[in-house]
């Protein structure tokens, strides 16, 4: 091939335009789109072997149920059953995904997935049990709300849009955020409303449990990166959504109602009168199963996609009154490290704590009230803090917590 003047070179194979086509211009040098396309190769191939580092890593070194649940111990109070069934579902997950990494002689076996529902009152801790394994595991975590999820063609999110919080959490590392963990909140509010199908279409129900499904399938999913509508124009990602570990938080409230009655067919089905078990009529929600969920009105497909099922446990006073303190990042705690930065000491006494539950128990606030209530007594005194002389020690007293709840 002749060479003439206006040719260009690339930088990389030394080839000139009249030989190697179109060139992109840099700086100071050229590149061909054969060359281009082998970088990108590069750097593809660069990606999948890091990725694989990462989970080789990650897979090294699965904590054990025990391990997992000493680690919940510290951020969560009690619910002592959730976190034993879910430290076991967590490590299975990661057990799972390293068979699924490698080869086997009995490729007949295929370990299922151990997608969660936790099933409790709000404020009980659930959203707070999937962060904090999302948080040991240091893995990319998101929290969606079932209510805000509509089926395409609704306004609303379309269920992909759970898709991109992950990747957003996973800056946009495909490969991490495929192995990631989403905890969708409220999933009972988008059962249907009886358990019989329905000639008219349910939108807000079993559409989006329909929806759903595809994600729990463990599907390749095209989410808009951005977020919002799909539009044709729109380059999608795919995810692979085979090993990425979902976990479902919902109150389901009134499903006591469904529990008991099959309690009370059961027994006198099978066992009869004298063999019924003593029923802890305060705490229902411990014999919740698949079947009570269906009844409530998640569709029998979507509750086969959580194998694993668990409840919390409302939590009582002294669960509140510890949930003050103990955490590592208890809400004294938190506000003590606000009056060091400013020099004070902060200390609360006993009986000015136990003011702060009664009144979370009071309003049937629960856990999610003892943080406002909180701020309601400190707002004022923290407004004050930095005219507080420096080494001195400011005590809440039950009096002063008094003075300033104003609920
Ligand atoms: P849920 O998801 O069950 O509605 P959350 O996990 O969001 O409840 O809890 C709300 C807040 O209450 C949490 O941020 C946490 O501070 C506190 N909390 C709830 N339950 C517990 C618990 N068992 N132990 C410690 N803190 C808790």
């Amino acid at each position: 091939m002749s060479k003439n003047k206006t040719d260009r070179y690339c930088s990389f194979c030394m080839r000139p335009s009249s030989e190697a086509g179109q060139m992109f211009e840099g700086y100071s040098s050229c590149i061909c789109a054969d060359c281009a396309g082998q970088i990108n190769k590069l750097f593809a191939q660069q990606a999948a072997e890091m990725a694989q580092h990462d989970l080789d890593r990650l897979l090294a070194d699965v904590p054990s149920p025990s391990a997992i649940k000493t680690f919940l111990d510290q951020y969560v109070i009690g619910q002592d059953n959730a976190k034993r069934v879910l430290s076991v579902a967590v490590y299975n997950h990661y057990k799972r995904l390293r068979y699924n990494s490698q080869q086997h002689e009995n490729d007949d076996v295929e370990i299922e997935k151990s997608n969660i529902i936790m099933v409790g009152e709000t404020g009980t801790g659930k959203t707070l049990l999937a962060r904090t394994i999302a948080r040991m595991l240091n893995v990319p975590f998101c929290i969606a709300d079932a209510t805000t999820l509509t089926e395409a063609g609704y306004v609303g999110d379309d269920v992909e849009n759970v898709l991109v919080r992950l990747l957003q959490a996973a800056d946009y590392n495909v490969e991490a955020a495929e192995r990631g963990i989403v905890f969708i909140d409220e999933i009972d509010k988008i059962a249907r409303k009886s358990e019989n199908t329905s000639i008219t279409r349910d939108v807000s129900g079993e559409g989006v449990q329909q929806a759903l499904l595809k994600l729990l399938e463990g599907a390749e999913v095209g989410v808009p990166p951005q977020g919002g509508r799909k539009h044709p124009e729109q380059k999608l990602i795919n995810i692979n959504t085979r090993n990425i570990l979902f976990i479902c938080g919902g109150a389901f409230d009134g499903i006591e109602r469904h529990i008991a009655a099959r309690l009370k067919s059961n027994v006198i089905g099978f066992k009869g009168d004298q063999d019924r078990r003593e029923l802890d009529r305060d705490n229902m929600l411990q014999y919740v199963q698949q079947m009570d969920l269906k009844k409530f009105g998640l569709i029998p497909e979507l509750v086969g996609r959580f194998p694993v099922l668990t409840n919390l446990e409302a939590l009582d006073r002294p669960a509140l009154r510890r949930i003050l303190t103990e955490p590592r990042n208890a809400l004294t705690k938190q506000y003590a490290e606000l009056f060091r930065m400013d020099g004070v000491e902060l200390r609360f006494d006993p009986e000015a704590l136990d003011l702060v539950v009664d009144r979370a128990v009071q309003f049937h606030l629960g856990a999610r009230g003892l943080r406002s209530i909180m701020e309601g007594i400190m707002t004022d005194i923290m407004f004050d803090l930095p005219a507080m002389q420096k080494g001195s020690v400011f005590t809440i007293t039950r009096q002063l917590a008094e003075q300033n709840i104003k609920l």
